[in-house]
């Protein structure tokens, strides 16, 4: 037998240097052999600790590992460590990132308070300063990471690249024999703008360890193309995120199709999905399609899984669809408290299937699963518990009948 089995496919190792992101005892590793973590960012004024703070408890609890909040004012520098406060009363000790541009430098050295209170700091190289005064400022940010042993991500974004470096990146690929494509020149500024200010601060005293690089851009090629050169130039934990992903469906597809490509590839040590909250739509969307990527990918495990055929022709009726949404939304709901109770119960998968063609096969798949009658099948619904077949369900309580023998099965 000469044949060869198909390769398993998983994502690729790929290790970097390990962050430590702290609050209290609560301790959120970064690169090496941690997690894909999963962050978001709240919309509110920070000046208006309680809303912040109730808005980072709401992502926190979504299951956001790390809140970033923007710090761009005195005002809102002095109302970081209230934020902090009102998290601690209400128990949430989720790590809060300040979020920094052009002023950073004076409020993490005039705000002692606000630079404590904080987990890590984001410092974007392209507005920390023009020409002399660049470094300095840059300096007197990891200057404060250093004192107060905070981790700092080097955000760079094409909306806000550092334009004296792409000047000069220009200029060098002007005088080339054959010059590269303006979106090469632009991939390497975003890179040498990271990697660059990344060295810089650990010549300033910042350990590699606690740096985290991302360069973000909003196309899905793009951020590709630009991350998989980061990854082969160096070892810092990455932050990962198509920026201005977008609203709705087209954020959600993009930051997954961007995502999914490079996570496979081992590349990404933290990521966020940054969606445009559509009007009534929760700011937490985000992080639910964070946590989908990297369950969907298998690199991290939440909830358990509900398998649901799209159903068809051969579909009696929309009860499937129903139960399905219904076994789905109970297993969310039940998570809070199952998690510490039943550990491993987030990798549990149910199946719901619409009609006898696919339903038994998938349910046998699935640790638990039901296969109801398809049109001119017997009213019946056979159910599978680890693959076999363990009862049959009639009637019109069917529903409710699989919701308590789910229960029993993660209760048992
Ligand atoms: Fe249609 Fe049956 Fe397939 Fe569901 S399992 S999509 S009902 S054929």
């Amino acid at each position: 037998d000469t044949a060869q089995p198909i390769a398993l496919a998983g994502p690729l190792p790929r290790r970097t240097r390990q962050a430590r992101v702290t609050w209290g005892s609560r301790v959120v590793t970064v690169g090496g052999d941690a997690p894909v973590r999963i962050q978001s960012m709240t919309n509110t004024d920070t000046v208006d600790a309680v809303a912040t703070a109730i808005q980072v408890k709401e992502l926190a609890l979504a299951g956001s590992e790390m809140v970033r909040i923007t710090v761009n004012t005195p005002e809102a520098a002095q109302a970081v460590p209230y934020v902090r406060e009102q998290l601690d009363r209400m128990g949430v000790d989720v790590p809060l990132v300040g979020d920094f541009h052009y002023n950073g430098h004076r409020l993490l050295t005039e705000f002692p308070d606000c630079a404590q209170a904080l987990s890590k700091y984001r410092i974007n190289p392209g507005n920390v300063g023009k020409g002399d005064k660049r470094d300095r400022q840059f300096g007197q940010m990891i200057e404060a990471a250093v004192r107060w042993d905070k981790a700092v991500r080097i955000g760079v974004n094409w909306g806000s690249l550092d334009q004296e470096l792409l000047a000069s990146l220009m200029d060098a690929n002007s005088r080339r024999a054959q010059p590269w494509d303006a979106r090469q020149v632009m991939y390497e500024a975003l890179i040498t703008s990271a990697i660059d200010s990344a060295r810089l601060a650990e010549s300033m005293g910042l350990a590699g360890e606690q740096i985290i690089l991302s360069c973000k851009v909003s196309g899905v090629q793009d951020l590709v193309a630009v991350y998989r050169a980061l990854a082969r130039r160096c070892d810092y934990a990455l932050h990962l995120g198509l920026t201005e992903a977008g609203m709705g469906t087209k954020g959600t597809v993009a930051s997954s199709a961007a995502l999914a490509i490079l996570l496979q590839e081992g590349i990404g040590d933290t990521i966020r999905v940054s969606l445009t909250p559509q009007p009534g739509e929760a700011r937490t969307q985000e992080v639910v399609v964070a946590a989908e990527i990297l369950q969907a990918l298998g690199l991290r495990a939440f909830v358990p899984s509900v398998t649901a055929c799209p159903g068809c022709g051969r579909t009696t009726s929309t009860t499937f669809q129903e139960l399905a949404k219904q076994i789905d939304d109970y297993l969310r709901a039940q998570m809070p408290v199952w998690r510490a109770r039943y550990p491993g119960v987030e990798t549990m998968k149910v199946a719901v299937m619409g009609c006898i063609v696919n339903g038994p096969g998938e349910s046998k798949h699935a640790d638990i699963g039901i296969s109801l009658p398809g049109t001119g099948e017997a009213p019946a619904a056979p159910v599978f518990i680890d693959g076999q077949k363990a009862m049959t369900l009639r009637g019109e309580r069917i529903a409710q009948e699989f919701q308590v023998i789910v229960d029993d099965y993660v209760t048992r």
